[in-house]
């Protein structure tokens, strides 16, 4: 028995239960549409619970989840009555125990179930680091073989909370490359037989894995935040959170209004806030990202640099802003140290950069008068713990199998 089928947003195609990223016909994305119509949280410690809607047959019984909580101290310094954060990271305090410290393992779970589930043998990504390290975390849990391609800046952040297992093969690339060099790599090896494209964007398990975060605000609130929060790389985590609220929408128990997404990036790299302010559905390079190897390497969180966001396509993120009648900010680095300090002095616990810059962006729109003082507010932290983690357990550094200079080496060198 199947849970859910997949239908292509563009002709309406309709596809079983299967792991894949696209429309046959006109490579468009899928959305999975359920049977259940209803939100039925599961007896699960961490993401499992939202199975209704997690695209796998079997529940997920990993206790990496989402939390959210009311803020107190960083609400009542904003003048915020209704703050919600909502924290992806280790914060066993508060009853988060994801040990790769950010919402990647919450795609990299249902993922790797899902390749499972559909007999893949081993998966491709690439990775500005953190979907790296989940994955290879998620590897060493279930023995499933990925094959992880990163830029050098990268390197440091493929970190483990376990010894690494023979089932994480990570192919490192000289600086100079950035993260869209490893995505031109890893679309070269995942063509190799028996390999399987892990599909960003495309791959529905992702998408719903982060869109659990607004699943838990949801159910913690008691209905769907007024505005959402996040910082934006590729923007799938903003589709997801627009995608997660349709469904709370047609299930009917948490309210009619969609959340307002107001999503941010770091100054210089900011394609889509340049699009968006422009009103244009197409990133133009030449205006979006002069310079784009350049304005990369100057910017503060290098996790939200993607130059190639899925912004454009159906049901992509021009279209998650619209119908929220969204809001995109351009953060400086200055103004994410700034909010970085002030959140973890306020609510006790340390941030990775790109959810800096999403404080930041708070802080940006509460001055603007872009959320009222009583709004219902989420703040996703997509990432965050890391300090916290290392005075509970010792981690363990991934090592590169080989190290390449470009995208284009001959695959016979990387020895697969
Ligand atoms: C990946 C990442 C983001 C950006 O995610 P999108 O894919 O652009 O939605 C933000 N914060 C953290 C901590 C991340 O790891
Ligand atoms: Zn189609």
């Amino acid at each position: 028995m199947g849970r859910f089928i997949l239908k292509c947003l563009k002709c309406g195609r309709e596809y079983g239960q299967e792991y894949r990223l696209t429309c046959e016909d006109d490579n468009s994305l899928l959305r999975a549409e359920y049977f259940e119509k209803r939100l039925e949280l599961r007896d699960q410690p961490g993401i499992g619970r939202f199975h209704s809607w997690l695209p796998v047959q079997e529940e997920l019984t990993t206790e990496a989840g989402p939390i959210t909580y009311k803020s107190e101290a960083l609400a009542k310094e904003l003048g915020l009555s209704n703050l919600y954060i909502g924290f992806s990271g280790y914060w066993p305090e508060k009853g988060a125990f994801i040990k790769t410290c950010s919402f990647k393992e919450l795609e990299a779970h249902p993922t790797m179930q899902l390749l499972k589930e559909s007999r893949g043998k081993a998966i491709v990504l690439a990775s500005a680091g953190n979907t790296g390290r989940a994955f290879a975390h998620t590897s060493a849990l279930t023995g499933i073989d990925v094959y992880i391609v990163v830029p050098d800046s990268g390197i440091p952040k493929l970190w483990l909370p376990e010894e690494p297992t023979d089932s994480i093969h990570l192919i490192s690339m000289t600086p100079g490359n950035d993260y869209t060099d490893a995505i031109n790599l890893a679309g070269r090896i995942a063509k190799l037989p028996g390999m399987v494209p892990e599909g960003g964007a495309r791959n529905v398990a992702r998408r719903e894995g982060m869109g659990t975060v607004m699943l838990d605000a949801a159910v913690t609130i008691g209905k769907m935040p007024d505005h959402y929060f996040q910082a934006v790389g590729s923007g799938t985590g903003g589709i997801s959170a627009w995608e997660a609220a349709l469904r709370l929408r047609d299930d009917g128990r948490f309210g009619s209004g969609l959340p307002k997404l107001q999503l941010a990036q770091n100054l210089p790299f900011v394609p889509m806030y340049s699009a968006w302010q422009a009103g244009r559905r197409e990133i133009i390079p030449e205006i979006d990202m002069k310079d784009a190897k350049k304005q990369i390497e100057e910017t503060y969180a290098t996790v939200l640099t993607n130059r190639a966001p899925p912004y454009s396509v159906i049901g992509g993120l021009y279209d998650a802003l619209v119908d929220t009648d969204g809001i995109m900010y351009a953060v400086t680095k200055e103004e994410a140290l700034e909010a970085k300090a002030l959140f973890e002095s306020l609510e006790g616990i340390d941030i990775l950069p790109p959810s800096a810059v999403a404080v930041a962006s708070l802080l940006k729109a509460v001055e603007a008068g872009n959320v009222g003082k009583d709004d219902t507010i989420l703040l996703n932290i997509a990432g965050g713990g890391f300090k916290r983690l290392k005075e509970d357990i010792t981690l363990f550094q991934v090592e590169p199998e080989v190290t390449v200079r470009d995208s284009d080496v001959p695959l016979e060198d990387l020895k697969i």
